[in-house]
């Protein structure tokens, strides 16, 4: 009963601290799988923003260069003037320096007029060109207009994007425009100066879906209108998105910014593989860490309960050692005296009968004498084995009181009871047919003193043996082998019935 309560227990402290030990791995395994998608991000971000401050003052740079000469070609001051000087007045030599390329005035028929390289124009006709068109449509009235990428015939056949502006003449009509030329390879020297993982990738993509760079250098000048990223670059313009990219099949986390004010996104993809399967290794070492522990708090709760079945067994057997007799398996004197007072309490509360049987076999120094010692002790084991045969409720207690004399405690019995009971166990001992030559009765017998009463008082239970010992008196004194109840009614704490007569078995 104990130790099925107290393996319930265990088990639920085990299974307990097994599932908060895997609810604690499960919360590590979010918040560092969070974590690396944070930082991955965060880093991701603070690329992107580096790169697209970069871009955005250099084209603006640009443009301010762009604007002045166009703003020179309009008002007309370089018109007359010699070519060198010519030269100086419409260029801003600056743009040269920060390597974006070269500026070329188109007059309205699209053909090069002023080259900020050369004094004498390269000749070149832009007028099939759709940044021309554009601004002569008038679409990019006032705007700086940002091309799609295109294999310049005056840069090597590289690619390039055009920026470009229009001019207008004193009245406002068209008179051609500035254009200047970006070569890709701007954006391949800033980004090749950010360091970033292995399979990353940074793209910027026109707003209509045009990719203007990517690297690693691909798709450029084709469209990702279709793809699942673009279209969620789209709708918010900047922020963050997760892709598997049409090109290589790679998953990204995309951080998406745009770029100044300008009509594009630059977007830094980081492979998901890369920040996940270092936290998938770290995890897996994490989660032998926890296997590994809650091996041992099974293996532990395992020996600790064996342990403790083992203690709760050898307690048990202590405890039954203790309290029951070693030659007759009998319940011993300490056991009977407890269960003595426990029995006598409760039949004072419940004013019932309690009765108590002694029984002294007769002669038995002589049987010693006669068979030996050895034998008196097997003789005493079988007398016990008879005794208990006499009983029949589990309540009653046979108890060895001390040398060859034995105790039986009748509960809820009163002497009539206890009568047929004493009488029962001398019938039973008369049954063994134990021979005994030194006994006048020829085989072994026992005297049986009875008594029985309801409680008046609590320390009244040593007046129920002394008045079965009495009794046990009367019966050796009647010729032994018989039963007697006490013959006293002043015995102390004695309530005697009317009708318990003095009676002698004969
Ligand atoms: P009575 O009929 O008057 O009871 O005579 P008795 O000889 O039985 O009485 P007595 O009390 O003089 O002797 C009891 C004897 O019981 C003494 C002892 O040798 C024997 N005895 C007591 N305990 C044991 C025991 O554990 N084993 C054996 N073999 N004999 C025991
Ligand atoms: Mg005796
Ligand atoms: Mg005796």
């Amino acid at each position: 009963m104990i130790l099925g309560r107290l393996g319930a227990l265990f088990t639920t402290i085990l299974v307990l601290s097994l599932l908060s030990i895997w609810v604690l791995f499960a919360g590590i395994l979010i918040e560092s799988y969070q974590n690396e998608w944070r930082s991955a991000s965060l880093f991701a971000g603070n690329v992107g923003s580096l790169l697209e401050q970069a871009i955005s003052r250099d084209v603006e740079l640009y443009d301010l260069s762009l604007k002045s000469t166009a703003q020179g070609y309009t008002n007309g001051y370089a018109e007359n003037l010699p070519p060198e000087l010519r030269q100086r007045v419409l260029f801003d030599q600056s743009t040269n320096a920060t390597g974006l390329g070269s500026i070329l005035v188109l007059d309205k028929d699209g053909t090069a007029v002023a080259d900020s390289r050369f004094e004498t124009p390269r000749s070149f006709n832009g007028a099939n060109m759709d940044y021309f068109k554009i601004h002569r449509e008038g679409k990019f009235e006032r705007e700086l207009f940002i091309s799609h990428p295109f294999k310049s015939l005056l840069q090597q056949n590289m690619w390039t994007i055009g920026l470009s502006r229009r001019i207008d003449d004193a009245e406002g009509n068209f008179d051609g425009i500035v254009l200047g030329t970006l070569k890709l390879s701007y954006f391949t020297h800033l980004f090749g100066a950010v360091d970033l993982p292995a399979g990353s990738s940074i793209e910027i993509v026109h707003d209509d879906g045009i990719v203007l760079m990517s690297s690693p250098y691909a798709n450029i000048g084709q469209s990702l209108r279709n793809s699942s990223i673009f279209r969620q670059i789209s709708q918010v313009r900047s922020g963050e998105a997760t892709g598997v990219a049409d090109s290589d099949h790679v998953e990204r986390l995309y951080l998406f910014k745009r770029v100044g004010r300008l009509p594009m996104t630059l977007a830094v993809g980081i492979p998901t593989s890369h920040f996940l399967s270092m936290w998938r290794w770290r995890m897996s070492v994490v989660a032998l860490g926890f296997f590994i522990l809650s091996g041992l708090i099974v293996i532990l709760a395992i020996t600790l309960g064996r342990e403790l079945q083992r203690r709760t067994l050898a307690e048990r057997s202590l405890s039954e050692l203790a309290s029951t007799d070693g030659l007759t398996g009998l319940a011993n004197r300490r056991q009977f005296d407890e269960t003595l007072e426990s029995e006598w309490r409760r039949a004072l509360r419940d004013q019932a009968p309690a009765a108590l049987l002694m029984i002294d076999c007769d002669y038995f120094k002589k049987f010693n004498d006669t068979y030996g010692h050895l034998e008196g002790d097997q003789v005493l084991r079988s007398v016990a084995g008879a005794l208990r045969d006499s009983i029949q409720r589990p309540a009653d207690l046979v108890a060895r009181y001390g040398g060859e004399e034995f105790a039986i405690l009748l509960p809820n019995t009163g002497i009539d009871g206890a009568l047929r009971v004493a009488e029962a166990v001398r019938a039973a001992i008369a049954r063994l047919e134990r021979q005994h030559a030194a006994s006048p009765l020829g085989h072994l017998t026992v005297s049986v003193g009875a008594a029985s009463c309801v409680p008046k008082d609590e320390g009244g239970a040593v007046s129920l043996i002394k008045a079965a010992d009495f009794a046990l008196y009367h019966a050796k004194e009647g010729g032994r082998d018989q039963v007697a109840v006490s013959p006293s009614r002043d015995m102390p704490g004695f309530a005697w019935r009317e009708d318990d007569a003095i009676q002698q078995a004969s």
